[in-house]
């Protein structure tokens, strides 16, 4: 296994990717794009990715099975499931799909109903996707077995205590890598599901997947795997710290050495004003034309006055506490009162959707608000908006200000996690030197918030400068390549322990 994985000559490194959700089949949001795009980027690094993923009946539709015959999945709560393996077909790679129609062939979204209630048995659906990257580990498929299993986020946060497990007992020598998407959402469940999980007693403590009184799948991946990562440099270190460790900062810190922080990429395949279909027109740094094309498409689409002199803010996202729109519902009124334009797509905490269609109906001439989810107008957004705006009061990376930066929509950002790792502030060093890329404010708070928009107004008073901006952030490489390859380097690191 050492040897294998060590060396860059040796055959390619076997490496199955669990994850609960995946673009363009089933999406929430940041995790689906970066499990959409990571396994491919690990494969043109020369590894051998395949996917694990939960039976959810659009990822078995798009399943094109091959000629074994489906394993059977006995699971240690007794339920019994088919592994179905074969090429999913969108993203055309190899896949393991967990075939169990009572666990996901559910009317409502992966984890909760229609009416936003999480499913009673989510730790059992989602044990199946840990119970089975760890059979396949032990040789459940005769023609394929892993060197490194890596789960994603707490969906897939028993994949490493169940390999440590069966690792313990010579079943299997995988490795267990684990990566955070959002440390915020731990997978807790009563201590009494602890029995269904078929894990030995001892796992169920301090070093183990209690928290609390309750069980964590997230501190499952914490506590087991051999190697952990997250996704920006900063949030690494931010949940090292009681203020962002979600009560976990301890064991982190514990665990530091084998954490690393590694930033998304931007799937330039299905994001690049260049190609993108779903835009009114194509365009680059060097020929921004269409970009203009695309504002004016935008604000007649939304029912916004058609003033290309007018900064068109945007926001696609989640509309919950952590995304600090708060400060956007405070200070929107400025924004609009100084001449800028706002368009929103999101869906979320009611009280948030309330106040930005009360500005939308108060001014649709310049506010316009689309609450629920729509894949291709969050695209229309980046294209045609000026300023892509992520007032996070945390964010693990964020992927919408790097469509932006792509879009040549300037993010205006918290200084926090990814945010802070992906983009510079207009200040007038930073100018001066070249190297800003949109506007970034520091305290958490509305007059903060407000001096960054008002930074955005003065330099879209410098048209001139404004462009050389766009031109750097759309120049900035934030393709996936770099970072598959500090994936790899963290399996060999893995391997090499
Ligand atoms: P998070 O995963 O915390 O929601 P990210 O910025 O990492 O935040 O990823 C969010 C992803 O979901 C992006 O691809 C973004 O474009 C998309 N997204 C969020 N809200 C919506 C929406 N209402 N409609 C379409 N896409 C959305």
């Amino acid at each position: 296994m050492a040897a294998a994985a060590g060396d860059p000559a040796a055959e390619p490194l076997r490496v199955l990717q669990a994850s609960a959700e995946i673009y363009p089949l089933v999406k929430t949001g940041g995790l689906a794009d970066v499990a959409g795009a990571l396994p491919g980027a690990l494969r043109r690094a020369g590894a051998d990715v395949r996917l694990l993923l939960p039976g959810y009946p659009a990822i078995l539709d798009a399943l094109e099975p091959d000629d074994a015959a489906p394993a059977e999945l006995a699971a240690p709560w007794g339920e019994t499931a088919r592994l179905r393996r074969g090429r999913l077909a969108p993203l055309d790679l190899p896949a393991w799909v967990i075939e169990h129609a009572p666990s996901y062939a559910r009317a409502g979204g992966p984890y909760a109903d229609a009416a936003g209630i999480a499913y009673a048995d989510n730790h059992r659906r989602f044990a199946w996707l840990g119970w089975a990257a760890a059979r396949l580990a032990c040789g459940l498929d005769p023609d394929w077995r892993p060197q490194v299993v890596h789960g994603h986020d707490w969906h897939a946060g028993l994949a490493p205590a169940y390999l440590a497990f069966a690792r313990r007992r010579g079943e299997t020598g995988a490795l267990g890598v684990f990566t955070v998407h959002n440390l915020a959402y731990q997978g807790l469940f009563p201590a009494e599901r602890f029995g269904e999980l078929g894990l030995p007693a001892e796992a169920y403590g301090l070093h183990g997947l209690e928290f609390h009184g309750q069980l964590s799948f997230m501190k499952a991946g914490l506590s087991y795997a051999d190697r952990l990562s997250t996704v920006s440099p900063t949030y690494a270190r931010e949940i090292t710290t009681p203020e962002q460790g979600c009560g976990l900062d301890g064991l982190l810190r514990e665990r530091a050495a084998r954490l690393a922080g590694i930033l998304n990429g931007v799937d330039t395949a299905v994001w690049d004003p260049a190609t993108d279909a779903l835009i009114a027109e194509r365009y680059t740094a060097r020929k921004p034309s269409g970009k203009a094309a695309c504002k004016l498409a935008l604000q007649r689409e939304l029912g916004l006055a058609e003033r290309p002199e007018a900064p068109l803010f945007t926001v696609v996202s989640r509309l919950t506490e952590q995304k600090g729109l708060h400060l956007l519902a405070h200070g929107a009124a400025e924004l609009l009162r100084r001449g800028g334009q706002l368009a929103l797509l999101g869906s979320g905490e009611p009280a948030l959707e309330a106040a930005f269609r009360a500005l939308a109906a108060e001014r649709p001439d310049a506010a316009a608000v689309r609450v629920g989810y729509d894949e291709a107008l969050s695209h229309r957004l980046f294209a045609g908006g000026d300023v892509t705006l992520v007032p996070s009061r945390f964010e693990p990376c964020g992927l919408t200000q790097m469509y932006g930066l792509k879009y040549g929509s300037l993010p205006l950002v918290h200084r926090v996690g990814g945010l802070a790792d992906t983009v510079v502030d207009c200040a007038l060093e930073e100018l001066a030197e070249e190297r800003a890329t949109g506007f970034v404010f520091d305290r958490f708070d509305d007059a903060s918030f407000g001096r960054a928009v008002r930074r955005a107004f003065a330099l879209w008073a410098r048209p001139a400068e404004w462009r050389r901006v766009q031109r750097r952030a759309m120049a900035q490489d934030l393709g996936w390549d770099a970072s598959a390859a500090r994936y790899l380097q963290l399996y060999r690191e893995a391997a090499a322990a």
